[in-house]
Order: C-alpha cells, then structure tokens, then sequence
C-alpha cells in the first residue's frame, strides 16, 4: 500500500493530538471531530482497509476494539454510550487508506447513519 499522513502522524513527522499508544496501537483526535470526542485509533503496522486485514491480524484487530473500549471509560463516556466506526472503501465512506476505528461520544447517535 502506498504510504498515508496517518503513517507521518506514527513517526511524529505530523502533529497530532495523541491520547492514546501501546506497541500496536496509536490513538489522536480526529482533525474534523464529528462529535465532542471523536479519536482514531489505528494499527501502528498499516493495513489499508479491512478487506486487507488478513486472519494473523486477528489480534490487532480487537486491539484497535480494546483500546477504544479502555479509553472511552478512561474518560467516563463509557456509561452513557459511544460508537466505534470502521469505514472501508469508498461507499463506506473511507478516506484515509491506513485502517481506522473512529470513536465517537459526548452525544446521542441516530441511526440509521447517513
Ligand atoms: P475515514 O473517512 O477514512 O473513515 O476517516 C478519516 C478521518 O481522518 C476523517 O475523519 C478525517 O477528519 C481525519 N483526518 C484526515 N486528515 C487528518 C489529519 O491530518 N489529522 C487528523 N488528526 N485527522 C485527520
């Protein structure tokens, strides 16, 4: 896959408003919050979308789902409620080709999303 910012944001090239790192794992605001928290968490290894993700990813996969879990209690939005997105492709409305999870809180949600 060719390189994505998401990749400068790992290697601090970029700033980024970092919340969140392990050793798989990166988490920063989202430049356009859509929400009063709105953080990605991303995979440190890059993989462009899910149809790329492969079975070894497995783990890094529920990383990503973990991570979003522990911080949205870290920071008590947990009982109210919160979404965890992943877009892929371009009906899913994916723009950004290093695979995502976005987090959303700090408002109710509609459903069905647009
Ligand atoms: P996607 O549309 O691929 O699911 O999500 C990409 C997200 O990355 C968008 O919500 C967009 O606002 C965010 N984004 C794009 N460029 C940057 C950037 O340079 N910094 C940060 N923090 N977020 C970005």
């Amino acid at each position: 896959m060719s390189e994505t910012l998401f990749s400068k944001i790992i290697r601090r090239e970029i700033p980024a408003d970092i919340v969140f790192e392990d050793d798989h794992v990166l988490a920063f605001r989202d430049i356009h919050p859509q929400a009063p928290v709105h953080v990605l968490f991303i995979p440190k290894q890059p993989i462009a979308t899910l149809n790329d993700a492969i079975p070894e990813q497995a783990e890094l996969l529920g990383r990503l789902m973990l991570s979003a879990a522990a911080y949205a209690k870290s920071i008590g939005v947990a009982e109210n409620g919160y979404r965890v997105v992943m877009n892929c492709n371009g009906d899913g409305g994916q723009t950004v080709y290093h695979m995502h999870l976005h987090l959303l809180a700090g408002r109710p949600m509609t459903w069905p999303p647009g």
